[in-house]
């Protein structure tokens, strides 16, 4: 794989190729963007090339290469979240291995997923290798936000910001993978950029059409169809995929109708709910009937 064949972010695939080329490579990087627009496969593929024994052009052929493509390099380690955070067990073992000179590379590399999700221990904990890094390591933070992360972190890192894919991109790439598609405006708002979101989501195509469906239609809809349907009772471990959906028809629909603008205002009610663990099947009936008496 190449930069080229990753999605959009055209800036970032020259940033990143020009530091490789020109081997200026710095201590600390924090990529930063959505989730699901390819932070990590960007990282991936410059951590191999930023590794590979051949300056030049990325060979695929090297030592250094072979072992990252057999997922077996010992100079390149990722750290993901513990469960709900990343510890400072973590970082402190990567403190005292990042010291360690490389094996098969002149680089060492670490990444950390989902970097805000460091707990502030572990955040100082790693401030220290940040401020005096070896030569040779190289540490890539993705975060989705930096909004947790330490200003003394962020402060250290140079960043490099990843935009969202545009729709007429995600559609060519689509295309790629699944042959000719009939997307309606609404699912193809709703990938919001993320190849992420989209494969999810046109995985289950035919259940978003459904969905589409009913709440495109509620006003010919009766009562008693509208909360006998099933499918958003049998998808509960789907369901901000689902409230983000309906949401984009709603706003859709308000061109036409402003009642609209209640049912956003009812779905969201039904998230918060959700998110205060109220009982799921309840909370799905309740937004139904309120938005069904909403629109007819
Ligand atoms: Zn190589």
């Amino acid at each position: 794989m190449a930069f080229e064949t990753l999605a959009g972010n055209k800036k970032t695939k020259e940033l990143l190729n020009t530091i490789i080329k020109q081997n200026k490579f710095l201590h600390s990087y924090m990529f930063v963007g959505q989730s699901g627009i390819g932070k990590m496969l960007y990282a991936k593929e410059f951590s191999k090339r930023a590794m590979c024994l051949n300056r030049e052009e990325i060979c695929n052929k090297c030592k250094s290469c072979l072992e990252f493509d057999n997922n077996n390099h010992p100079d390149f380690f990722v750290i993901e979240p513990d469960g709900n955070s990343i510890k400072i067990e973590q970082i402190r073992e990567l403190t005292n291995k990042i010291i360690e000179k490389p094996i098969v590379s002149e680089k060492k590399i670490y990444i950390i997923n989902n970097a805000y999700l460091m707990t502030r221990e572990a955040q100082n904990c790693l401030l220290k290798t940040l401020e005096e890094p070896p030569e040779f390591a190289i540490i890539i933070l993705i975060v989705e936000n930096e909004g947790n992360i330490l200003n003394t972190i962020k402060s250290r890192c140079t960043k490099i910001y990843f935009e969202n894919i545009s729709d007429i991109e995600m559609k060519k790439l689509l295309e790629k993978k699944y042959g000719t598609l009939n997307l309606s405006d609404n699912m193809l708002k709703s990938f919001n950029g993320s190849m992420e979101k989209a494969t999810k989501i046109m995985e289950n195509k035919e259940f978003y059409n459904k969905i589409e469906n009913i709440f495109s239609n509620i006003e010919k809809t009766s009562r008693i169809n509208l909360l006998n349907n099933d499918e958003i009772y049998k998808n509960k471990e789907n369901i901000d995929e689902i409230l983000d959906y309906i949401n984009i028809i709603f706003w859709n629909k308000l061109q036409e109708n402003h009642k609209y603008i209640n049912c956003l205002n009812i779905v969201q009610e039904a998230r918060n709910r959700l998110a205060r663990n109220a009982n799921f099947d309840m909370t799905i009936d309740n937004m139904l009937i309120k938005i069904w008496e909403e629109i007819t």
